[in-house]
């Protein structure tokens, strides 16, 4: 990454921000996971000039993450409002995709190769048996599995695995590899014909935050400050900086944000190759999430021989590593798939997911240019899509003003946004 300085602000901080085609608003992405870069992404597409400011690329939660796309196999007991936020934002995944590969050729890893709910004995099946009926009355497709179609499925998994669910629409992306892409189309020289409206390729500021202050004397624009104590003016800015949200300065403060980290331990693995048929790329076809001991464990297969075992679920105070959640994931993945005993362990990475009370992400407008997303829980890698598309929208509905809306907000993305509101909860 360089560390070029941000582009000048110019004199755009005094006049009205008017937004159509390659506007050259001067925008700043503070935070670069997988959220916030993909929001630098739809800024840039909408026209705007983005400066990514963060201090390392996608560190923190994004690069744990498992990457499954898991809007039905991820319903828990009394999250109805997040389902809906689950599910459209699985639906954006291959339009963003289609988009991206216009752009470059970097692979995402993205693979439909569905996923399977299994439970490894009596009272870990009739736990999963109750949460199949759950997503079926919501309208979920979950289908029993008989143990034959099972073993034929995934011959690998323990012969005592008896009973499984088919859930053929949860598929999975690799984070990692969609962080790469997403750089490179950032970066891109597009073609106009492809994208009539686009900004510059962005700019990158390696550096931390420190504070966001609108700029004095009811003008429009804002000055950010980061940790080298250097102060740059920008048009318009959002902020997703993940669990960093409450160490930036200047915020209104009447909107304070309740995030914790849940900190999450998860396995790399490699198949070996002394474990492959001739033909074979791997010991598992779909991804498998499991109940074993009452535990919750997913092993999620990908294309070129990795295994990605995941993961622990800790609001303790240890930030690194947690010897007995190791532990647990080993054994309950050999409980599943005995094969894993025999794979090579190349990484254990330890990371907290940005937390909220209901799991639900926090995205809206703090003042006209300046949008807060962040506290994607679990499922910041599903919810990526959906929460950059509505971030850039919302920036420029609070810097064009109605009713000139250049990105439009349709009722149901009004509806999405009343979910995850900055102030839900609050009396
Ligand atoms: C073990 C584990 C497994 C997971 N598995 C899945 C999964 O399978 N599917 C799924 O959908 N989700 C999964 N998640 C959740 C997902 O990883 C997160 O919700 C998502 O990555 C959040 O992305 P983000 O961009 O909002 O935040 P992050 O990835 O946390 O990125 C925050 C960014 O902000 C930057 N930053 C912070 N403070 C500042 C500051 N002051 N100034 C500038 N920059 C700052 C950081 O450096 C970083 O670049 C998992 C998470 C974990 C931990």
């Amino acid at each position: 990454m360089s560390s070029d300085a941000a582009s000048p602000a110019g004199d755009s901080g005094s006049a009205p921000v008017t937004l159509s085609g390659h506007t050259g608003v001067d925008t700043a992405v503070i935070g670069a996971g997988v959220v916030g870069l993909l929001t630098a992404w739809q800024l840039r597409l909408a026209g705007h000039d983005v400066t990514v400011i963060a201090p390392d690329i996608a560190q923190d939660a994004s690069y744990a993450a498992a990457g499954m796309l898991a809007p039905i196999s991820e319903v828990q007991y009394g999250q109805d409002e997040l389902w809906p936020i689950m599910t459209a934002s699985r639906t954006e995944y291959p339009q963003l995709l289609a988009t991206l590969s216009r752009a470059t050729d970097v692979p995402t890893g993205y693979r439909e190769n569905g996923t399977l709910l299994i439970a490894a004995d009596r009272s870990d099946r009739d736990a999963v048996a109750e949460l199949a009926v759950l997503q079926r009355e919501h309208g979920m497709e979950v289908t029993a599995l008989t143990s034959s179609t099972l073993r034929r499925r995934e011959p690998a998994l323990a012969p005592a695995i008896s009973k499984g669910w088919d859930v053929p629409s949860d598929h999975q992306i690799d984070p990692r590899q969609l962080v790469a892409a997403v750089r490179a189309a950032l970066d891109a020289d597009l073609d106009p014909r492809d994208f009539p409206e686009a900004g510059e390729p962005a700019q990158w500021l390696t550096a931390s935050v420190t504070a966001v202050e609108e700029v004095p004397g009811g003008s429009r624009g804002f000055t950010v400050t980061t940790d080298d104590d250097l102060a740059r003016p920008f048009s318009a800015v959002v902020l997703v900086p993940g669990l960093g949200y409450s160490a930036i300065r200047g915020l209104p403060e009447t909107c304070p944000l309740d995030l914790r980290p849940i900190h999450g331990d998860v396995l790399r693995l490699r198949v070996n190759p002394a474990q492959l048929m001739p033909g074979e790329t791997h010991v598992l076809d779909a991804t498998v999430r499991a109940k074993v001991n009452g535990r919750s464990v997913y092993l999620v297969p990908r294309a070129d021989g990795g295994l990605v075992i995941g993961a622990s679920s800790r609001e303790d105070s240890l930030t690194g590593t947690h010897a007995g959640s190791v532990q647990e994931l080993l054994s309950d993945a050999v409980a599943v798939l005995p094969g894993v005993k025999d794979m090579e362990l190349t990484e254990i990475t330890t990371r907290a997911r940005p937390g909220t009370p209901d799991d639900r992400p926090y995205l809206g407008a703090l003042r006209p240019g300046l949008v807060v997303s962040t506290g994607y829980s679990r499922h910041g890698i599903l919810l990526a899509p959906l929460a950059a598309r509505l971030g850039a929208a919302l920036l420029d509905h609070s810097l064009a003003g109605t009713p000139a809306p250049v990105a439009p907000l349709t009722a149901a993305d009004e509806q999405l946004l009343a979910s995850m509101s900055l102030t839900r909860g609050r009396s």
